[in-house]
């Protein structure tokens, strides 16, 4: 069996996509999700990827979490950040709450999630964490100052923590996607999609789920060594930072 690999909010989405990848690519691969079960069980039995479930907000939690997976399958050498969640609004009608649950969930998380492993992928000299962070956290989005705040937060702890992990083999990135066709997006009128989103992106459509999860596999591989501290941009040319 190969390394083993946790990607967070692994059972949906993109998530869910990167853990199929990860799976074929031959890891042995865990997968966490939030609260549904259901979509959780659905995952787990068609793909054979075992599910876990916490909230990564919460740091006791993911301390909990990630020795439940390293009892079941051994010590996490590959992490993927990829729980996210949305709370969009205008600032001027932003709630605190609004901006803490996103804050938390999706920065927040790298916290929790990355403490727990850190000291074990030093020990034994490799680690590959890969951040999904968003286009949105590098442009900027109206209505998201919460997410592209998060979004924008995650590149920086992924540039600090490279530099902390370089000299012990750890590699550290971040992959922004563009607009990826989840059931999220998926759920956007076609009018909509057609005349305002698709327009905006050169290649002219959507990115699919699996085309993150490729850029996800290459980053962990043990031939990525050299590659740390980088942000990818997945997005069909819509933002060329
Ligand atoms: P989805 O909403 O489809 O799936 C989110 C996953 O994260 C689910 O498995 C969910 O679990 C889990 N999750 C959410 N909150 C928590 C939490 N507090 N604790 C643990 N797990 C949690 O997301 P996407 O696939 O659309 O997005 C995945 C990542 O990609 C996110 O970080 C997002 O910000 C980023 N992204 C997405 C883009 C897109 O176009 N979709 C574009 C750019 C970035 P459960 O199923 O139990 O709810």
């Amino acid at each position: 069996m190969g390394r083993v690999a946790l990607v967070t909010g692994g059972t949906r989405g993109i998530g869910a996509a990167i853990s199929k990848a990860l799976k074929a690519a031959g890891y042995a691969v865990a997968a966490s999700y939030a609260g549904n079960t259901e979509k959780a069980n659905a995952f787990a039995e068609e793909t054979g990827v075992p599910v876990f479930q916490w909230d990564v907000a919460d740091p006791q939690a993911c301390a909990a979490g990630i020795a439940e997976v390293e009892g079941k399958l051994g010590p996490v050498e590959i992490l993927v950040n990829n729980a996210g969640i949305t709370r969009d609004g205008m600032f001027h009608k932003m709630s605190h709450d609004n901006w803490k649950a996103v804050i938390d969930t999706n920065l927040g998380s790298l916290f929790n999630m990355c403490r727990p492993v850190w000291e074990g992928m030093r020990e034994r000299g490799f680690g590959r964490i890969v951040n999904i962070s968003s286009i949105n956290g590098q442009k900027g989005q109206m209505g998201q100052v919460n997410y592209s705040a998060a979004k924008a937060g995650e590149i920086g702890f992924t540039k600090a923590l490279a530099q902390e992990g370089a000299r012990k083999g750890i590699t550290v990135n971040a992959i922004c996607p563009g607009y990826i066709g989840t059931e999220m997006v998926r759920a956007v009128p076609q009018d909509v999609l057609d005349k305002q989103i698709i327009p905006q992106i050169p290649v002219g459509r959507l990115g699919e789920p699996e085309e993150i999860a490729r850029c996800v596999v290459f980053l962990v591989s043990d031939e990525a060594g050299f590659i740390t501290g980088s942000t990818l941009s997945a997005n069909g040319g819509q933002y060329l930072a």
